[in-house]
């Protein structure tokens, strides 16, 4: 089986001192590597309820729109404020310092429907709980959550109260 640790590369202090920066680029560039990521996001959410994959900007993006596919599912851009041209609806979020919204269409979920959010990394968990928090306003449900990477040394499983959320790699 690929591992796909081999194509993740540690960049330090990207793109701040004290940062390392995980680059999955390596991994999107190796046609191999990039199917084997799809397909074990696809075995590890086999039998979750999916009407559809909610993909956070930007890197969430790439897999998400591939796992979409994969599934036979639509995909739902969640971005950053001002991008998406639509009725929206908006989350903000603690960071370290300041905070940071996200924003996704108010009609890309009916109500009821169970969609599973995709990105490539979690590291305090602001991010994805934002994003829980939007598709619970709109009456949608969080089947699951998979990340290609979870920083483990980080307590990001503190914002994601009791929801089905996983990586594929970890780091600790
Ligand atoms: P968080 O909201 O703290 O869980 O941060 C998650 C988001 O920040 C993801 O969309 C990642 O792409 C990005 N991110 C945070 N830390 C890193 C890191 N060390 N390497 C690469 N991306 C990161």
């Amino acid at each position: 089986m690929t591992n796909l640790h081999d194509y993740i590369r540690d960049i330090p202090d990207f793109p701040k001192p004290g940062i390392v920066f995980k680059d999955i680029t390596p991994l999107l560039a190796h046609h191999g590597a990039f199917q084997a990521c799809i397909e074990q996001f696809a075995h590890s959410i086999e039998g979750v309820p999916c009407d559809a994959v909610v993909g956070i900007e930007s890197r969430g993006f790439l897999f998400g729109t591939a796992l979409a596919l994969a599934k036979g599912v639509g995909f739902i851009p969640v971005r950053k404020p001002g991008k998406l041209p639509h009725d929206v609806v908006r989350q903000e979020y603690t960071l370290e310092y300041g905070t940071d919204t996200v924003e996704m269409h108010r009609d890309a979920i009916a109500p009821g429907q169970s969609v599973v959010i995709i990105d490539d990394l979690i590291a305090t968990g602001g991010t994805a709980g934002a994003t829980v928090e939007l598709i619970e306003q709109v009456g949608g449900r969080v089947a699951a959550m998979r990340f290609l990477i979870s920083l483990d040394f980080l307590p990001w499983r503190d914002r994601l109260g009791d929801h089905d959320a996983s990586a594929l790699l970890t780091f600790s």
